[in-house]
Parts: C-alpha cells; sequence; structure tokens
C-alpha cells in the first residue's frame, strides 16, 4: 500500500463528474486500499477518488467513533432517498486552511457497490450520513465551497488569491 498525493483546489479533476466503474478489476482494489491509507494518514473521515487525481466513482470514509476503524469503500455510490436538514462545519483536505457550515440531509439512503461487487444500501443518519453527502458531492465535481452563500464563497476567493487562507 502507499500514501497518495491528494490535489488540492483549483486542481481540474476536483471539478470533474466522475466515470462509473465497471470493473473491479486488482486497479481499483489497491486505489481504494491506498485511498483508505492516505485518508487515516491525513487525517481524515472521507476521500474521493478525484482528490486522488482519479475521475472514478469511488469513496472511502470511516465516519465512526475514532478507537473503533470500520472503514468503508463505496463503489458508483448513489444516494436513493434523503430526509430532514442538518448541517456542521466541514472542512475538506482538497480545500487546506478554510472551513466553513454547510446545509445537509440529515437522513440518507445510499446505494453502492463492494470491493467483492455485492450490492449493498446503507441509511445514515446525522454525521455519517454528512460525510457521504460531502464525499458523493466530489463525484459530481462539488466542493463544499460550492455550497456555500455567495458572499461567503467570494471572500474565500479573495483569501485564496492572496494566499491569506490560514490567517482568520
Ligand atoms: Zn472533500
Amino acid at each position: 500500500m502507499s500514501i497518495l498525493n491528494i490535489d488540492v483546489y483549483p486542481a481540474p479533476v476536483l471539478k470533474r463528474k466522475t466515470e462509473k466503474i465497471l470493473n473491479i478489476d486488482d486497479g481499483i482494489r489497491r486505489l481504494a486500499e491506498d485511498m483508505l491509507e492516505t485518508m487515516y494518514k491525513a487525517p481524515g473521515v472521507g476521500l474521493a477518488a478525484p482528490q486522488v487525481g482519479q475521475a472514478l466513482s469511488l469513496v472511502v470514509a470511516d465516519p465512526g467513533e475514532k478507537d473503533k476503524p470500520t472503514p468503508l469503500i463505496l463503489i458508483n455510490p448513489e444516494i436513493t432517498a434523503y430526509e430532514g436538514r442538518t448541517g456542521i462545519t466541514e472542512g475538506c483536505l482538497s480545500v487546506p486552511g478554510y472551513t466553513a457550515e454547510v446545509v445537509r440531509h440529515q437522513k440518507i439512503i445510499v446505494r453502492a457497490y463492494t470491493l467483492d461487487e455485492k450490492e449493498i444500501e446503507l441509511t445514515l443518519e446525522d454525521f455519517p450520513a454528512i460525510v457521504l453527502q460531502h464525499e458523493l458531492d466530489h463525484l459530481q465535481g462539488i466542493l463544499f465551497i460550492d455550497r456555500i452563500s455567495r458572499l461567503k464563497r467570494s471572500i474565500y476567493d479573495r483569501k485564496f488569491r492572496k494566499g491569506t487562507l490560514d490567517q482568520s
């Protein structure tokens, strides 16, 4: 396994809509394992393939308790149902030096394939639901800074241009 390089905004791959994975082969298995290792090392609670330069429909996540690792690998994931509203302050390994609150669904149902080609359905609420919505956005070329108010975004863009993101 190896640690992958994480692409950061404004890398073009982060804005691309990803391709569905048609064959779960050794290359995909290795990519998923490397992504998990990269995510834990960062550290982060989720990572999508575009963040490591691959425009593929693959995310890894571990939104559970810190001392109990429960890695999730989801291939071609889709949200099939959602309800409620929630929101927390989000950050992203591809958007360093910035956090902002984002409005999300409180509960979602996600359908996806596992590495052994089983179709699964997950019902997620609150923090895990937020993490998965953030990661699935990456598969559509959407970053959390695309979901904040225009005013906040213009402040972000100005700080980005000036290189002052880490200062408050
Ligand atoms: Zn992200």
